[in-house]
């Protein structure tokens, strides 16, 4: 036989699982988006913040320039009148020192390159040739400079400034000049690290040859680095922002900018690791508020499937049982609400209607007998199960007609169908609206006679007797019958016991001489027949 094969899913799971993949989908992919989005804003951001901060320290380091130059300005004004005065010198280059506290110290140096004054006096450097580069540079070129940072004989880097000084007639004095000691205390030094160093930021001075004039980390002062930002973009771009890689491979923000006086460039930078850190916790904020709702969409969707899928559920449970009766009541009541379901409703209810028509006739042919339209053993059957199972009592006539061989064989085969016919029908015309009679093979007949007592059997057995006896199918004349009469009480017995007893009762009413009925009154051990008449 062929076997349906009957898939396990069913269109409401179907349904549920598709709308619980779209909510996962639609999370996942706002959770990408804003985790996308966060994350540029987080970058943009925090190069923002540096490049801004970057700037705000170069600014103010320019200023810190402009202003010492200033003062050292001022006071070549005082001394063009004065270079001889070395008391006003004297004075001069500690007024410059102690009071504006820009330099670490001051030094009034002449044509010659020889120091004229200076402060502190410890230094012990008055009537000294200078050599260094500066010094020399300062000379030569006669105008107002910034020095590129050296390092000291004491390991300092030293920057200094100096301003060239001219007399009242135009003659080179020489210059005066204040140092700048990186490491030490000064107003610039105050300035650069006065920063914060919380959340992983950073500052980096770098010079136009890469050297590190500050950095929280002492041990960078001084060293030559690889460029954080290269001499081309701060070409292009003199403050700006990028994304950069130390040495180490540590990927940065880095915001800067430059400072025009002395070609520095302040860098702020905060590891990128550091910048996204608080994405993390974010997205768990994002999936905490979405969460809710997601769950209610999710309920929202499983009904909306149960819903969906319930016509449909209920449709195709019903197509298994096509063949019930009542099943197209039960279809009807289906509320197929919209076009799928309604159009299975109608193929499902008109395949029904067809299939409960070929059963019915196929029941009707198969149950029936042909030449009386009698119920035959198996209809009979069918009937005897139902009362089975709803435990009816009846009680059984089996009838057969006597010496019938004789009229087949005196009138013939037809004749004999025909005495048959007029049997079936005065039995049927003898039974109770409710009695079920059956043509058990041959000449024999079974009535079943439900909820009747013996009494009531008894009587209509006889009645149907009589009315036999009495009637005449031409060219016969005188056909009867025998009937035995046994009872099936439910609990009492088997179904089969009780025809057997009915059997033995035709039997004994044969033997007795035909034309009578003869009931059994008992069950076998409590056994006793009674022939109720004779003719
Ligand atoms: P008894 O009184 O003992 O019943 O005698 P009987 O002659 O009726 O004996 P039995 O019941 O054994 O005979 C049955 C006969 O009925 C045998 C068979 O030829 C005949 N018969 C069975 N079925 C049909 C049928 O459909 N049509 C006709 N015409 N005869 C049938
Ligand atoms: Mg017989
Ligand atoms: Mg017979």
């Amino acid at each position: 036989m062929l076997r349906l094969l009957r898939p396990k899913t069913d269109l409401r799971t179907l349904i549920t699982l598709l709308a619980i993949a779209s909510i996962v989908i639609t999370l996942a992919n706002s959770l990408y988006a804003t985790w996308r989005v966060q994350r540029g804003v987080l970058i943009n951001n925090t190069l923002e913040a540096n490049r801004v901060y970057a700037t705000k320290l170069a600014s103010t380091t320019e200023l810190f320039f402009s202003q010492a130059q200033s003062q050292l300005a001022w006071s070549a004004k005082i001394l063009d009148d004065h270079f001889d005065d070395q008391n006003i010198l004297n004075a001069e280059v500690s007024r410059l020192r102690q009071q504006t506290n820009s330099f670490n110290s001051v030094a009034i140096v002449d044509a010659h390159g020889m120091v004229r004054a200076i402060s502190p006096e410890s230094l012990m450097l008055e009537g000294v040739q200078l050599n260094s580069a500066s010094a020399r540079q300062a000379l030569s070129e006669r105008k107002p400079l910034i020095s590129k940072p050296n390092m000291s004989a004491a390991n300092n880097l030293v920057i200094f400034i100096s301003y060239p000084l001219w007399s009242k007639s135009g003659a080179y004095l020489g210059y005066v000049g204040g140092t700048l000691y990186l490491k030490k205390d000064s107003i610039l030094n105050d300035l650069l690290r006065n920063q914060y160093y919380r959340d992983g930021s950073s500052l980096y001075v770098m010079d136009e040859d890469n050297r590190v004039l500050y950095h929280q980390n002492d041990n960078l002062v001084g060293k030559t680095i690889a460029p954080l930002i290269t001499p081309q973009q701060r070409k292009e771009q003199p403050n700006g922002y990028q994304q950069v890689a130390k040495a180490d491979g540590t990927a940065l923000l880095a915001g800067y900018a430059t400072v025009p006086a002395s070609g520095w460039t302040i860098i702020a930078v905060k590891p990128t690791e550091v910048t996204l850190e608080p994405l993390s916790s974010l997205l768990l904020k994002v999936v905490r508020h979405s969460l809710p709702l997601a769950l209610l969409t999710l309920i929202a969707a499983w009904l909306l499937a149960r819903w969906i899928a319930l016509p449909l559920w209920q449709l195709a449970r019903k197509a298994s049982q096509m063949d019930t009766a009542g099943v197209s009541k039960e279809i009807n009541a289906i509320r197929s609400w919209y076009f799928e379901a309604a159009q299975m409703k109608r193929a499902l209810l008109i395949g029904i209607g067809l299939l409960q028509d070929k059963i019915g006739r196929l029941k009707f042919e198969v149950q029936t007998d042909p030449l009386t339209q009698l119920l035959n053993r198996r209809g009979l059957n069918a009937v005897l199960e139902y009362f089975l199972t709803t435990r009816q009592p009846f009680a059984v006539l089996a009838v057969d007609i006597d010496h019938f061989k004789r009229v087949n064989d005196d009138w013939g085969h037809d004749v004999g169908d025909r005495v048959i016919i007029s049997v079936a029908r005065q039995l049927e015309r003898s039974a109770r609206q409710t009695d079920v009679v059956c043509r058990n093979g041959g000449e024999e007949f079974l009535m079943i006679l439900p909820g009747a007592n013996l009494e009531i059997a008894g009587a209509i057995a006889e009645r149907v007797r009589q009315a036999i006896e009495h009637t005449e199918v031409a060219p016969v004349e005188g056909i009867s019958i025998s009937v035995g009469v046994a009872l099936w009480q439910t609990e009492r017995e088997d179904m089969d016991e009780t025809f057997k007893r009915a059997d033995s009762a035709l039997y004994q009413a044969k033997r007795a001489g035909r034309n009578r009925v003869v009931m059994v009154h008992l069950a076998p051990h409590e056994s006793g027949e009674t022939e109720l008449s004779h003719h």
